[in-house]
C-alpha cells in the first residue's frame, strides 16, 4: 500500500482549524558578521515566543539535501507535493498567479519585454524595467493582433513592470520547451525547443507578435520561459479532507496554492491585512495558508536589519490568529540566508504549536532552538500529515 494510501484510509474528518504561516526564506545561518545570530534571534518576537512554549520544534529539508529550491517547488514540497515528483514550470505558476484559469492541457509561459538592436541582437533582457502601465499599453495592441493560430487559443494578460504571460490553449499541444531568452544580453532571441507542434505554435506566436511591436520604445521584444503544460495535480482537500484557502500578496503564491485548489482570497496589501484575512478565511475553511514575502526579500538583499523587521512585523499580525486555530505551522518554504543573498539548501526552521503537539522545552523559534526540537529534521512533503495528526485527524493504523 502506497504511503498516501495509508493516510486516506486512516483520514477522519472533525472541526479543527488548521494555519501554515510561510515566513519565505525564513531560515538563516549564524555567521561572524552579524555576531554569531541569526535574524530569528535577534528579533524580538512575543508571538512567537509564546508559541514556542506549547509547541514542537524541528528543521526541514525542502527537497533533497544540499538541493536549493526555489520558491515554486519549495511550496509544493510544503503543501505535501513531492517536488520531484510534481514538477510545475514557472509560467504556470504565474499564469495562475494573474487569474487566468489554466485548463488541463494548456501551456503557459513567462514572457519579458526587451529590448532588441536592429540585428534582433538582445540588448536589454528587461527592456528597462518599463512601467507596468507601459507594459498593459503593449500587451493590448498584442491581443488585439494575435488571438489565434490555427486552432490554437492565445491568451495573452500583462503582469507587473515588464512581465506578461502568453497562455497556449488548444489540442494536442504538451511542454516544457527551452526558453527563448538567451538568458544575456548580446545574443538573439533563442528558438523554444521541445514537442514539435507546441515549438510550432511557438515560432509563429514570435512571426506574429515581433512586428506589432517593432516601433515599441525600448520594449520592441519579449523573452519566452519556463514554457510548460499544466500537470495533473490531486486536490489538497481530496488528498487531506481539508478545505483550504490562500491569504498572499504576490502572484506566484496564489498561484501554487491555487494548483493544489486553494480557494485564493484577493486585495490584501500588506502583513497585517493578511492575518486580518486568514481568521476571517478561517470560518469557512478548514486550512489557511498565509504567505509573507518580506523575509525572502530581506534575505536576498543580503539585509539583516531588514530581515529582523520583517519577522518582526509578521509576528506582531500573527497575534490575531492565535485564537482561531488549533493547529499552527510556522516555518519557511526555504532559506534565504542574509550571508548568501539568495536562496540556499539548509534546512528551515519549523514550529508545529496545538493541544497535543507537546512542548520540547524551548523558550524561543529560532533556528538553534530547533535543532533541539524533537521534530529533528524531516521532508518538508511531510509537513501537513504532522499537522493532520496533530489535529487529531487520523485513526489509529492497525490493531
Ligand atoms: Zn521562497
Amino acid at each position: 500500500m502506497k504511503l498516501d494510501e495509508v493516510y486516506k484510509s486512516l483520514t477522519i474528518p472533525n472541526n479543527s482549524k488548521l494555519a501554515l504561516v510561510v515566513l519565505d526564506g525564513l531560515g538563516d545561518i549564524a555567521t561572524e558578521s552579524s555576531g554569531w545570530r541569526t535574524p530569528l534571534e535577534a528579533a524580538k518576537t512575543p508571538t512567537l515566543d509564546t508559541l514556542a512554549k506549547r509547541s514542537a520544534q524541528g528543521r526541514m529539508i525542502p527537497i533533497a539535501p544540499g538541493i536549493t529550491p526555489g520558491s515554486g517547488p519549495g511550496h509544493l514540497g510544503l503543501f505535501g507535493y513531492d517536488p520531484l515528483e510534481f514538477e510545475v514550470g514557472r509560467g504556470v505558476i504565474e499564469a495562475l498567479g494573474l487569474g487566468i484559469d489554466l485548463k488541463a492541457g494548456d501551456v503557459a509561459a513567462r514572457a519579458n519585454f526587451c529590448s532588441l538592436d536592429p540585428n534582433g541582437i538582445v540588448t536589454d533582457r528587461r527592456a528597462g524595467r518599463i512601467d507596468t502601465s507601459v507594459c498593459e499599453k503593449q500587451v493590448e495592441m498584442l491581443k488585439k493582433k494575435i488571438k489565434k493560430i490555427g486552432d490554437v487559443e492565445i491568451i495573452i494578460k500583462a503582469g507587473k513592470g515588464h512581465r506578461f504571460v502568453v497562455v497556449f490553449r488548444g489540442k494536442g499541444l504538451t511542454g516544457p520547451l527551452t526558453d527563448t531568452d538567451p538568458h544575456r544580453e548580446g545574443l538573439p532571441i533563442a528558438k523554444a525547443k521541445g514537442p514539435a507542434k507546441m515549438a510550432k505554435v511557438v515560432a509563429e506566436f514570435y512571426k506574429l507578435a515581433l512586428p506589432v511591436l517593432k516601433n515599441c520604445k525600448p520594449a520592441n521584444g519579449f523573452l519566452l520561459r519556463g514554457i510548460a503544460h499544466q500537470p495533473a495535480i490531486p486536490s489538497f482537500e481530496q488528498r487531506y479532507a481539508l478545505k483550504a484557502a490562500a491569504i498572499a500578496i504576490y502572484p506566484m503564491y496564489k498561484g501554487l496554492a491555487q494548483l493544489v485548489g486553494m480557494k485564493k482570497v484577493e486585495g490584501l496589501a500588506n502583513v497585517p491585512a493578511e492575518f486580518e484575512a486568514a481568521v476571517d478565511a478561517l470560518a469557512a475553511y478548514d486550512f489557511v495558508f498565509v504567505h509573507v514575502k518580506g523575509t525572502d526579500q530581506a534575505g536576498e538583499d543580503g539585509n539583516f536589519d531588514a530581515k529582523v523587521r520583517a519577522i518582526e512585523e509578521a509576528d506582531a499580525a500573527l497575534a490575531q490568529l492565535l485564537p482561531h486555530v488549533d493547529v499552527l505551522v510556522i516555518t519557511g518554504d526555504h532559506s534565504t540566508p542574509v550571508p548568501v543573498k539568495g536562496h540556499s539548501w539548509h534546512p528551515q526552521p519549523v514550529m508545529i504549536s496545538g493541544e497535543i503537539a507537546g512542548w520540547d522545552g524551548l523558550d524561543r523559534f529560532t533556528e538553534r532552538a530547533a535543532n533541539q526540537g524533537s521534530l529533528g529534521v524531516f521532508e518538508a512533503k511531510h509537513l501537513i500529515r504532522l499537522m493532520q495528526a496533530n489535529a487529531k485527524r487520523f485513526d489509529k493504523f492497525g490493531a
